[in-house]
């Protein structure tokens, strides 16, 4: 099934992602990927399980996340996490 959520506030985030070019990730959602790759980088997050992560991943809906590589999204995403981290310390 089609991931439902609204991912409207990170669409240029997603277009700057590499395309994922028939990758394991390829129709898993990368916009859930990012989300999910935020909030653990915003933990500081060590124990990290992409595999598992990627299982439970909906598949992805139209827009710039479509066909984006979900590594790449939840590095981005991690890091942008563990930035926002500090930036509100
Ligand atoms: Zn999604």
């Amino acid at each position: 099934m089609a991931c439902q959520k609204d991912h409207s506030a990170i669409q240029r985030i997603m277009s700057d992602l590499p395309t994922d070019q028939g990758g394991r990730g390829r129709h898993k959602c990368a916009a859930c990927a990012y989300e999910k790759g935020f909030a653990e980088g915003r933990e500081l997050e060590e124990n990290i399980d992409l595999s598992s992560l990627f299982y439970s991943l909906e598949d992805s809906q139209a827009g710039a996340q479509r066909h984006k590589s979900p590594h790449a999204a939840y590095a981005k995403g991690y890091l942008d996490g563990v930035q926002s981290y500090y930036e509100d310390r």
